[in-house]
């Protein structure tokens, strides 16, 4: 904003070489940046009269920005108008949400079109009809250069033609760095990792776009080690080197090495984009750190990326998904050109974590605003209806999405209705859901089922969702678990034996849970009766002291959840050493007073967590959030947001 308002302000000569220099700053800046700087009317007219050179950046920058009337502004305006201006404004409609015919149009009436010109128009092909139409325009096309080849070569890539690619690859009379590149992606995309390779070796002179091509490859076949190889041995990086490696990492389940990564891609000067900040930022929230996400925000604060909605809406799920709303809120009330991202953003942070009414009376902001709803702002909703309890609302929305806003339906917004008919213990009427469900239920949904039968009691149905949910996926722990769940509660002790013995044979795996919490920018973890932690005597010193002022306070220890054949003791005492419980005990000891503990858990909160947190929470006087797979608890003098249902 800085130069904009320079340009303002100086009122400076149009056809000084400052000014010119100014406009061309600007412009660095929004192509680096994707920062999008409307000009006053004034400047267009008084450059556009006066600099052809400039005039065409101006057109080119508001193409980029998608500002195409703006553009066509500054075109009409041109008394003298070079291939350049006409490939500028061509661009800008020929873009992905641009107009085919309007885009065909100005390309016939280009007085001398070029290869850049046939080019951009090839790719209109591409975006608009695919590669048949475009294979049909690209031999019609009188002279090609390279980047014609390779648009084809990519267009194909990108469908997975990777035969049709290969053919044209062959007979390319010269290839350079992006062709080679373009089949190495191709192969990837396509799933061929030995083909990728061996296109890759098979380079004559291997540039950065090829290696960092190689690296997501490596990286999206989970083979880490190969990829930091390479990586390693790679003198020159690019922007989109550090990114392919940063995202590889958090798309690996190492969010860690990717904000390592991220520290050092700093410290070694280059400059991180809105994309490097969206993988680390994914990171931070993966891994809930919200002191390292902090810090992230601090870089970001003082780099150009600080007025980039990309970048802001990345901040928001951020902070929302390690627990800040306050945080979240504040980043999106400064976010001068909200997208749908960013409002979807704010909404889901307000429903995952039970805020249903704030985040149902920002949807109606949102389209008091004129923006319209897509499929995930739905989701949104219908979780935010879900947390509020507001069961008919759901219906109500999830009706109106269909009818009103033409939106498909998909698997999550069944899930969300299952939930949410659940809670409200209308079981038949989700049941009947799942039955009209346009394509092949996925095993969640009865995952979810099974949930709402267990908390309603409801055997018969508890039975259908678990031999359901175990024919769609026999691996499932969670549907034997589950199962097992409701027995033990009947106290149906053979049933709930029989379920252990066919999961053995099944070699069905419980997924071990864990718990973690942040303290001082690093993360502890911890297991079920952990024995690895230092400071584990402090933390049971601490948890029986609790346990002594919650049994006062008429805390009585729900057993159902210790499913093991053992004596009444010894499974409080299992219930006491509960990954969360031992976290938020460790959290005690050390976040200072006033400050919220918030703890992640990689599993469901069982049932007798959830009560002695909410006791905790009163005892200790300290706000308490709990990330569970489901969603956030917020536990505060005894009470949790989630009135008890998850
Ligand atoms: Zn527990
Ligand atoms: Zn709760």
């Amino acid at each position: 904003m800085y130069f904009l308002r320079l340009l303002r302000t100086n009122n400076q000569n149009p056809l000084s070489t400052s000014y010119f220099l100014t406009l061309t700053k600007l412009q660095t800046l929004t192509q680096n940046h994707q920062i999008y700087v409307p000009l006053h009317s004034y400047h267009h007219e008084t450059l556009t009269q006066n600099n052809v050179v400039a005039s065409n950046k101006l057109i080119a920058s508001y193409a980029r920005s998608g500002d195409t009337d703006s553009a066509v502004r500054v075109f009409e305006s041109m008394k003298v108008k070079s291939t350049v201006t006409w490939n500028s404004i061509l661009s800008a409609f020929a873009k992905k949400h641009g107009n085919f015919e309007q885009a065909r149009q100005l390309f016939e009436k280009i007085p001398e079109p070029n290869t850049v010109s046939y080019n951009i128009m090839l790719a209109c092909h591409l975006h608009h009809f695919g590669v048949g139409s475009a294979r049909a325009f690209f031999d019609r096309m009188e002279v090609k250069d390279t980047a014609s080849w390779n648009t084809m070569i990519s267009g194909y890539a990108q469908v997975g033609l990777m035969g049709e690619a290969s053919m044209l690859f062959a007979v390319m009379p010269e290839k350079n760095c992006v062709s080679w590149s373009a089949m190495v992606s191709g192969y990837v995309a396509c799933g061929d990792l030995d083909a990728a390779v061996e296109c890759f070796y098979a380079a004559p002179v291997r540039s950065v776009i090829t290696w960092t091509a190689m690296i997501t490859g490596y990286m999206k076949f989970g083979r880490v080690e190969s990829a930091e190889r390479l990586f390693r041995e790679m003198s020159l990086k690019t922007l989109v080197t550090w990114n392919a490696m940063i995202a590889g990492y958090v798309e690996n389940g190492r969010a860690e090495d990717g904000l390592k990564l991220f520290k050092s891609m700093l410290e070694s000067g280059a400059k991180p984009n809105a994309l490097s900040l969206t993988s680390v930022l994914l990171g931070c929230s993966n891994l809930s750190a919200l002191q390292l996400g902090k810090q992230v925000h601090q870089l970001v604060c003082k780099s150009p990326l600080s007025s980039d909605t990309t970048a802001g809406t990345s901040l928001i799920s951020m902070y929302a998904k390690c627990g800040d709303l306050k945080e979240a809120w504040e980043l999106f009330v400064q976010i001068p050109r909200k997208d749908i991202v960013s409002w979807n953003a704010m909404i889901s942070g307000y429903a995952q974590h039970g805020a249903g009414e704030k985040a149902l009376h920002l949807f109606d902001e949102m389209r008091h605003d004129g923006m319209k709803p897509d499929w995930i702002t739905f989701v949104a909703v219908l979780l935010a209806c879900n947390h509020a309890g507001l069961v008919d609302l759901g219906v109500q929305y999830f009706n109106m999405m269909v009818r009103d806003f033409g939106i498909k339906t998909k698997p999550e917004h069944y899930a969300c209705m299952v939930d949410l008919l659940g809670r409200a213990g209308r079981l038949p009427e989700a049941v009947d859901l799942i039955k009209s469900m346009p394509f092949k239920p996925h095993p969640a949904i009865f995952g979810t089922l099974l949930g709402a039968c267990r908390i309603h009691k409801n055997l018969d149905l508890a039975e259908f969702a678990a031999k359901n949910l175990l024919e769609l996926d026999p691996s499932s722990a969670t549907g034997y678990v589950q199962l097992a769940n409701v027995y033990a509660a009947q106290n149906r002790w053979e049933h709930v034996a029989r379920i252990r013995r066919s999961m053995k044979e099944n070699k069905v795996v419980k997924a071990p849970g864990y718990s973690w919490i942040e303290i001082s920018s690093e993360v502890h973890e911890f297991r079920s009766s952990d024995r690895l932690h230092p400071e584990l005597a402090s933390i049971h010193e601490k948890l029986n002291e609790l346990e002594k002022k919650m049994k006062l306070a008429g805390y009585v220890p729900d057993l159902e959840f210790a499913l093991h054949d053992v004596g009444e003791e010894l499974k409080e005492q299992l219930l006491l050493w509960h990954s969360e419980k031992l976290a938020i005990a460790y959290g005690l000891l050390k976040v200072p007073l006033g400050l919220p503990i918030r703890v992640f858990k990689n599993l469901r909160v069982c049932g007798d967590c959830h009560t002695a947190i909410k006791y905790i929470s009163a005892i200790e006087g300290r706000e308490i959030i709990v990330r569970d797979t489901t969603r956030f608890h917020h536990f505060k003098d005894g009470f949790c947001s989630c009135s008890d249902y998850w």
